[in-house]
């Protein structure tokens, strides 16, 4: 087998950092994987040292204060780029194969289209791309095997369709643990701060990804990435609440049998196998105990999460709706995480923008990018009339 040459990018996050530690036990392992790039936002120290370490080609950062920061870090011959066009670059070097997005937001669609675009392999963690710019990557007609996501309920569909015929899928269902607050009474989810809303009952994760996932704004992006990636049909996709995030997702078949793919909730398992793909390698970072662990799932229940379903119907609604849910949230999120609004009125914000948002047709990057602007711009205001 030939080896891959990889493009990392978001390579100083929480994906990021556990697929530096990925690489190194495969290389451990002497699995035929080299890393051509690295790329970040503005975290140039850290992103320097595994940029030495793995021996990459090229760097790519924010901007070119970074840029030039980390110029004094790097030996001499290593390209340095910075920006949005940066990551395009670097995902469309000759000397890479796969490129895992594990930027964080909008900023990932760029890198996600021009990977695409340029034939690459996608592991895909960013899944901002698809939410907002899922009809964007459609319309580029990607092979479906060339988006291998990481998102763990995504990576379980992935597996789980492999070998099924899409008319014999009667159904998909994504699990969700129900998020920080869970088990509060709802009146008491005004009170709540950050630091609350930070300590996942399962998973460790980036500070926004960890905030909707107790909103469930996270969820109902992932069922709009599903959409993209696996379904026709939004009535084809559902949600289960499942507190212990064991089962990742299940796939009914026509018939009635009812596939599940379960893994412990260790992020570096789907990690690896975007970078393996169709190869399963051995040494897990841990395993799961089977014997007495049990399993509840239970149906969403209708109103406690309101903020879910104003942004399932940003995506139902398509066009530019789900750019600006996902700007606006981005937002709200920041605001509540700086103790500026309480964490009710991100679902409020959410409300208020989409409800005052005209759709367009989201067929051209500008369009995703502008409702984006006018999502964050929107949101800002009403965090400023929120105080
Ligand atoms: P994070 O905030 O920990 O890291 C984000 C990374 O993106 C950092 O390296 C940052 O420097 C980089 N970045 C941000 N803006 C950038 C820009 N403009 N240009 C270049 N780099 C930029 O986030 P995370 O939790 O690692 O999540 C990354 C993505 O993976 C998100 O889309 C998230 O929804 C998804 N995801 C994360 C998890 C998880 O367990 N953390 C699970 C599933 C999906
Ligand atoms: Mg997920």
């Amino acid at each position: 087998m030939n080896a891959r040459r990889l493009a990392l990018l978001g390579a100083t996050g929480s994906i990021g950092v556990q697929t530096l530690d990925v690489l190194r036990t495969l290389k451990a392992e002497g699995y035929p994987l080299s890393v051509t790039a690295l790329a970040a936002g503005t975290r140039v120290e850290p992103l320097a040292a595994a940029a030495r370490e793995l021996g990459a080609r090229a760097v790519g950062v924010g901007g070119p204060d970074e840029a030039r920061a980390i110029r004094t870090l790097l030996p001499g011959d290593v390209e340095v780029v910075h920006g949005p066009s940066g990551l395009e670059q670097l995902t469309r070097r000759d000397d890479v194969d796969l490129v895992l997005n594990a930027v964080v937001g909008a900023a990932g669609l760029r890198a996600t289209l021009a990977a695409l675009g340029a034939g690459k392999l996608l592991g895909l963690a960013n899944k901002e791309s698809l939410v907002v710019g899922g009809e964007l990557v459609r319309a580029l007609g990607p092979d479906p095997e060339a988006i291998i996501p990481v998102d763990s309920e995504h990576a379980a569909l992935f597996q789980l369709l492999q070998g099924v015929e899409r008319s014999e899928v009667e159904r998909l269902w994504i699990t969700a643990s129900g998020g920080a607050f869970r088990d509060l009474p709802p009146a008491a989810l005004a009170q709540v701060t950050a630091a609350q809303a930070l300590a996942h009952p399962t998973w460790q994760m980036g500070p926004r990804i960890t905030v909707d996932s107790a909103t469930l704004v996270n969820k109902a992006f992932e069922v709009i990435e599903a959409y993209h990636l696996f379904a026709e049909d939004w009535a084809k996709i559902d949600v289960l609440l499942h507190p212990q995030s064991i089962i990742h997702a299940l796939v009914e078949l026509v018939d009635g049998t009812v596939l599940a793919q379960l893994g412990p909730h260790d992020m570096r398992i789907p990690i690896r196998y975007a970078l393996t793909h169709p190869a399963r390698l051995g040494q897990p970072p841990a395993r799961l105990p089977l014997g007495g662990q049990s399993l509840d799932l239970a149906p969403m229940p209708p109103d406690r999460y309101p903020a879910f379903h104003t942004v399932l119907e940003a995506g139902t609604t398509g066009g530019t709706a789900p750019a600006v849910a996902n700007a606006a949230d981005e937002v709200l999120v920041a605001a509540f995480l700086e103790e500026r609004i309480s964490f009710p009125a991100i679902a409020e914000g959410l409300d208020d923008v989409l409800g005052r948002h005209r759709v367009q047709p989201a067929d051209r990057v500008e369009a995703v990018e502008a409702a984006d602007g006018w999502g964050r711009a929107e949101a800002r205001r009403f965090v400023e009339r929120a105080r």
